[in-house]
């Protein structure tokens, strides 16, 4: 899989333009005159193409601002869906872009040939306050005898059976249409946002908090959204390749995710490791001078890092909770190190870096962002790391993590069998201040305490 948040993923959408020959009091997105830009139908093309070799897409709608002020680049979009058998496509339209019925014509037998399926017409009295009727009705009549199936889709206010003005005269619009029998879509109820909310304020009730219902879930994106402008997700399809966005992606929003939620600090970003992320854990595994004071040997082959990954990654992620994370830096999302804490006792704190980054206070950085969420979460009393008495480079990360040492003991350490001195550090959270514990100094009969060391 791809990306976990996008597991579900089987619709695109592009906001053709926001551009639009209409000024609606009741248009979500406020005010958007002196508009020009839309997509580019080339990197919308390929998109698409990338996109579906990876995703069952089912549905891919065009609107707008008024898509068809650019029909060209809506009839590629939408030829390029058919090709890939994507079965719904879609357009949303006010149905005015020009006035010359030569026009209104071709763009009505393009848009068929392209294998646009579903037309929504949106007319309305909002609509209707700025756009002529006749050419609607006239492109209308185009599309229908074109073979498009098309459907009415009205804003209602207040909701479809209210008997306000708006609603009322919304009626005898579609009226208007009956003699081209063209049926009544579900159209939608106006949501209170931008102009609606600045021009129909009085009739929302701002004591109830709705949610919109175009928001995504971005702990579950089934819908690739562009812009005009090819922003989309956490990019710009314009500068990135769609496969290395959607890859990249992570929500901002974490939600109550408890396994390993994702973590931000001003220069990392804490994650779950992903199959996708193999080569660049290997490079981190497989580094002699990495892995000289951790308790594996470093990795031969990308087969003994999948197994690694497999093993002390993915087997974690399945679980309800667990924080085992790859330390990645904001600019790029590659991991560059990774850290741990066990959610069983004596709740120890692991990390590695690569060497290049070494000296730059990134594992303080990531240590302190992962204590804090620990912390935050309440359920793991305190926190233990141990490190090689040679190693004090670790220790100065437990230090400025605000660890506390505690005792040392001696180990004949496996799998390398070499005797090492390691030091304790330990970090009360709920736990009384003075609580140590003893679980190292009970399993190895060894154990001092050295003097000077804080
Ligand atoms: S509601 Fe649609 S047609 Fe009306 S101004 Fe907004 S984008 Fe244009």
């Amino acid at each position: 899989m791809m990306n976990e948040y996008l597991k579900n993923l089987d619709r695109i959408e592009f906001v053709v333009t926001m551009a639009c020959t209409g000024r609606c009091i009741h248009c979500s997105e406020g005010d958007h005159e002196g508009y020009t830009e839309h997509i580019d139908a080339d990197v919308a093309v390929e998109a698409i193409r990338k996109v579906c070799a990876h995703y069952p897409i089912r549905t891919l709608m065009t609107f707008g601002g008024e898509p068809l002020l650019y029909p060209d680049t809506i009839c590629r979009i939408h030829a390029a869906a058919t090709d890939l058998g994507i079965s719904k496509r879609q357009v949303i339209t006010n149905g005015y872009f020009s006035k010359n019925r030569e026009r209104i014509e071709k763009v009505a037998m393009d848009l068929a040939a392209s294998g646009v399926n579903n037309l929504l017409l949106s007319v309305d009295a909002f609509h209707q306050e700025t756009i002529p009727l006749e050419p609607v009705l006239y492109f209308a009549e185009c599309a229908v005898k074109a073979g498009i199936p098309v459907k009415l889709s009205p804003a209602w206010l207040v909701s479809r059976e209210d008997d306000n003005p708006y609603n009322v005269r919304t009626r005898q619009i579609l009226r208007e249409f009956d003699s081209l029998q063209i049926p009544l879509g579900s159209g939608n109820v106006v949501f209170p946002s931008g102009n609606a909310l600045k021009y129909l304020g009085e009739y929302f009730d701002t004591n109830v908090e709705e949610s919109s219902p175009y928001e995504e879930d971005p702990l579950d994106v089934r819908t690739l959204s562009f812009a005009p402008n090819g922003d989309v997700l956490n990019g710009n399809v314009c500068r990135t390749d769609i496969l290395e966005i959607i890859r990249t992606y992570r929500p901002s929003v974490t939600g109550t995710e408890l396994n390993s939620p994702e973590l931000v600090t001003d220069r990392l970003i804490l994650r779950k490791f992903t199959p996708a992320d193999l080569e660049a854990l290997h490079l981190i595994l497989s580094d002699e001078e990495v892995n000289v004071f951790l308790p594996w040997f470093p990795m031969k082959s990308l087969d003994e890092t999948k197994a690694f990954y497999e093993s002390r990654y993915a087997e974690k992620y399945r679980q309800p909770r667990a924080y085992a994370y790859a330390v990645c830096l904001r600019e790029n999302n590659i991991p560059i190190g990774y850290i741990a804490v066990d959610t069983k006792e004596p709740y120890e704190l692991g990390y590695g870096l690569r060497k290049e980054f070494w000296g730059r206070g990134i594992m303080t950085e990531a240590a302190k962002a992962l204590i804090a969420q620990v912390r935050k979460d309440g359920d793991i009393p305190y926190i233990t790391a141990t490190h090689d008495a040679k190693n004090l480079r670790s220790g100065r990360v437990m230090q400025k993590a605000g660890m506390k040492y505690c005792y040392s003991y001696h180990e004949f350490w496996q799998p390398k069998g070499i005797p090492v001195v390691f030091r304790m550090y330990q970090l009360n959270l709920s736990a009384d201040e003075s609580f140590v514990c003893n679980v190292y100094w009970e399993r190895f009969e060894e154990h001092f305490i050295e003097e000077g060391l804080s």
